[in-house]
């Protein structure tokens, strides 16, 4: 099998590494040959290829007098039996002389080396990587074998080497996947994505009959205009009308549905969802606004699963804030509500507000605007493997029938505006739907996605 050894001088943090890359599987300890210290290998797998990993930590005390001896003989014998070999220094601590030491060694060899950084986290080995360059071993990999951090990057370092060994993906599915999208994809997916700056943000309210949108539109505009002077900045055409708020560009749309009521049966009126669709459909961020004395009920459960099945960006106003008589208990209440309800827009950006007084009003523009910018937002490819490798290694997807492992291979953001994923995985049918949630919400954490849809579709080879 594709060989990986660990070696560096002792408390670098090998068997952290060896540890963390072999994970909760077995590790098979036998005798080597002639000594009788046991070796530790064990299986591993990164980002669906599988290797062998080699230990060499415990062998410090074996093979001579000086340290230099003792270093070389545990080197020699498990990088000789590698396909390649993991130097692993503490950027903590900096770069030592035995690490230097170790590094002119190795250069002897016959096998690859890749130069790696541990205990990166946070920036605690930010100078020690730098120093880690004067080595001369080519361009060190930070990662924090303890934490889990940078195991993508070191999948990257790896992959040449195990493809020169002749690891395939997968024997199942070889050639069958697109190729490991790089930079340049991400390039061009950004062209395509990037707005017009120019052009304004489209937004529309929308909510059931009587929660305060048509006040909440008139008090926009009202607003605004106070803000630039009478009818100064404020363009109005057949769409909708235009300002500025924070810098952007807003254009509030289907301002005719928010006048539609004339007469006094519209305090029956009844919620038309067709309307309310039609209206989500012509922006890219919805205001949703609810009446805070009857929060989500089930027409505005109706609208929140109409406007994340568009895949707007959603903002929710909390209107009549004015006559809440507890806001502290209320606001409390209705996160809870908003936080087990509308499970597809979780952490959705909520302000209270009164559009009768214009309370909020400036806030609920901000949150406008913050939720537009996340729904157009794009994570480059290296990032999302980061931390899907993380995320698979602290919670593994189940194994399938017969104990086989499910290998999912890489992530990558195909589109923005809402935020959509692919994830390339074996077997894409048979990834559970809890698994694909569970992905979502860990990606809606990690990249801050709050308040926005996110698609994700599991795709196999072809
Ligand atoms: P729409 O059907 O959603 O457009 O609702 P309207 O804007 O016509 O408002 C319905 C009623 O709620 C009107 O009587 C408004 O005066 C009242 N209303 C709207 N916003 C507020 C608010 O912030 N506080 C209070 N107390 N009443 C409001």
């Amino acid at each position: 099998p594709f060989t990986v050894a660990i070696v560096g001088r002792p408390n670098v943090g090998k068997s952290t590494l060896f540890n963390r890359l072999v994970g909760r599987k077995l590790a098979i300890v036998h005798d080597l040959p002639g000594i009788t210290r046991d070796r530790r290998e064990g299986r591993a797998s990164l980002m669906g290829v599988d290797f062998l990993v080699v230990d060499t930590a415990g062998f410090e005390e074996l093979g001579g007098d000086s340290i230099e001896a003792r270093m070389r003989f545990q080197t020699d014998r498990a990088v000789e039996e590698a396909d390649v070999a993991l130097l692993l220094i503490d950027a903590r601590a900096g770069v030592t002389p035995l690490d230097r030491h170790f590094a002119d060694h190795l250069r002897k060899a016959k096998t690859p080396v890749i130069l790696v950084a541990n205990k990166c986290e946070g920036k605690a080995g930010a100078p020690g990587l730098y120093e880690a360059y004067g080595l001369g071993m080519g361009e060190p990999v930070p990662v924090s074998a303890e934490h889990g951090e940078g195991m993508y990057e070191l999948f990257e370092a790896l992959m040449p080497h195990a493809q020169k060994a002749g690891v395939v993906l997968d024997e199942e599915d070889e050639d069958e996947f697109p190729p490991f999208p790089d930079e340049a994809a991400d390039a061009v997916a950004e062209d395509e994505a990037e707005p017009d700056p120019g052009r304004p943000l489209t937004m529309v309210i929308v909510g059931r009959p009587n929660v305060g949108k048509s006040t909440l539109g008139n008090q926009l505009l009202g607003e605004e205009r106070l803000l630039t002077g009478p009818e100064a900045g404020l363009t109005r055409d057949a769409i909708g009308v235009e300002w500025t708020h924070a810098g952007r560009a807003v254009k509030l749309v289907d301002t005719a549905g928010l006048r539609r009521k004339a007469n006094i049966y519209d305090a029956v009126e009844k919620l038309s969802v067709a309307n309310t669709l039609e209206s989500i459909r012509r922006a890219e961020v919805v205001v949703l606004v609810m009446d805070a004395a009857q929060i989500l009920d089930k027409q505005d459960l109706t609208i929140l699963r109409l406007i994340a099945d568009e895949g707007r960006a959603l903002v929710v106003a909390v209107n009549k804030w004015d006559v809440v008589e507890n806001p502290q208990v209320a606001l409390g209440r209705l996160r809870d509500r908003l936080e087990t309800s509308a499970p597809q827009v979780k952490g959705v950006r909520t302000v209270t507000i009164s559009a009768l007084n214009g309370r909020g009003i400036s806030q609920l523009m901000d949150a406008v605007v913050d939720s537009w910018a996340v729904w157009n937002r794009r994570i480059p490819t290296a990032q999302l493997n980061r931390w899907l490798a993380e995320v698979i290694e602290r919670h593994p997807p189940p194994a399938l029938p017969g104990g086989r492992r499910y290998k999912i291979r890489y992530i990558t953001q195909v589109k923005a505006r809402p935020p959509t994923f692919a994830l390339f995985a074996t077997k894409p049918d048979e990834l559970p739907e809890s698994y694909v949630r569970y992905l979502v919400n860990g990606l809606r954490e990690a990249f801050d996605l709050k308040g926005v849809p996110i698609r994700l579709f599991v795709r196999g080879g072809r």
